[in-house]
């Protein structure tokens, strides 16, 4: 199985479940505390919500629902230190617990929704601080005032600046993932990933795709004529020329040496046409190559999506065997089967 090229969201349910273990062992510590105190009402909301963050630890290891279960631990959870803020009997202390509402919106949401529950939470954190402990009469204690609010700043700006920067080299780091270094086009981990995506998209429909695997003709060749540089070169100028030409919704993707492999959503007859196409044209299309005129044939072998399997490793494997009946029969042609017949397409050999 190949790893998934998206956003790994296994770091928010660590940083969830150190969470609720704290949650847990400071719900029942201030139950106990609370108790002493007689602030029943509290302390029996306290008690309820540790058995809920228990039951959590257990749901969100498993669950595909990981955003909603968030969201389901943290409405509660802000609500109830809000309130215990709001409480007569609590202590200007209870403030630290509001510094931790960025880190753990920016931790657990990211940076769009994280930004938007920090700014809520804290606001209204820093309205109940204010009228609680900050407003004797009619005057306000402007220093400790100013405390509080540029802490909270300092808190909110230090998670997004952290969480922007995270998400931007993730997104980077899945796209140099995917990508072929030579090359630049997208690589075998791409591939696998944008059917998998497609497959997902097109689950139950009757949709038309087919698998192009493209072999370079006699590339030993080139390495061995015009050097391993030229025949990078070669590599380059055929996927940038395929590139090009390519349809929208087609992907291309470097899966070896010198093989590519075509993914198109067109009907099966116009694909067979649009490789053909391609296969004339680089030819037309030389490289120059310090002075000299390298010219690059390929061989394809097609297979169509439901006719020949539904798995990519399936479609892979059956387009190698058209490829093999291609190159076998001379190479510089495409194999593909339409109406229900193998044909090899070559206006120069047929
Ligand atoms: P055929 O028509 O049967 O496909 O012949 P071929 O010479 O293309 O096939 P073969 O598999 O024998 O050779 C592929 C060559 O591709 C061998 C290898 O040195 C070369 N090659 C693989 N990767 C690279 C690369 O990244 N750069 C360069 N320059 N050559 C590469
Ligand atoms: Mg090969
Ligand atoms: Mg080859």
């Amino acid at each position: 199985m190949t790893p998934q090229l998206v956003q790994n969201i296994q770091h928010r349910r660590e940083v969830m479940r150190a969470l609720l273990f704290i949650i847990c062992l400071g719900g029942i510590s201030f139950f106990t505390i609370n108790i002493f105190r007689e602030v029943y009402f509290l302390a029996f909301l306290e008690l309820a919500y540790s058995i809920y963050a228990i039951a959590l630890l257990r749901i969100i290891s498993k669950t595909d629902n990981f955003q909603r279960w968030v969201i389901a631990f943290l409405i509660p959870l802000y609500t109830l230190i809000l309130y215990a803020l709001y409480l007569p009997e609590t202590s200007k202390s209870m403030f630290v617990w509001i510094l931790a509402f960025p880190i753990v919106s920016y931790l657990l949401l990211g940076k769009t929704a994280g930004f938007l529950v920090s700014i809520l939470s804290l606001v209204t954190a820093l309205v109940i601080y204010h009228v609680k402990f900050l407003t004797i009469g009619e005057s306000v204690n402007i220093a400790e005032s100013l405390n509080v609010i540029f802490s909270s700043a300092l808190m909110i700006s230090f998670a997004h600046v952290y969480e922007k920067n995270r998400e931007s080299n993730e997104v980077r780091l899945l796209e140099l993932a995917g990508t072929d270094s030579l090359t630049g086009v997208p690589n075998r981990l791409k591939l696998y990933e944008n059917y998998r995506q497609w497959q997902e998209k097109h689950c139950g429909k009757q949709s038309t795709m087919s698998v192009v695997l493209i072999d370079l003709d006699h590339f030993k060749t080139i390495n061995d004529q015009y050097g391993h540089s030229a025949g990078d070169e070669a590599l380059r100028h055929v996927a940038g020329f395929i590139q090009k030409q390519l349809p929208q919704d087609a992907l291309l993707a470097r899966i070896g040496g010198e093989e590519f492999t075509l993914q198109l959503t067109s009907e099966i007859d116009q694909s067979c046409d649009f490789v053909d196409k391609l296969r004339r044209e680089l030819k037309e299309t030389s490289l120059m190559h310090e002075g000299k005129v390298i010219t690059i044939t390929f061989s394809a072998g097609i297979a169509i999506y439901g006719e020949d399997g539904t798995s990519l490793d399936a479609l892979l494997a059956c387009a190698d065997k058209r490829l093999y009946i291609a190159k076998r029969q001379g190479r510089n042609q495409v194999c593909c089967k339409r109406n229900h017949a193998e044909s090899t397409l070559n206006k120069e050999l047929c």
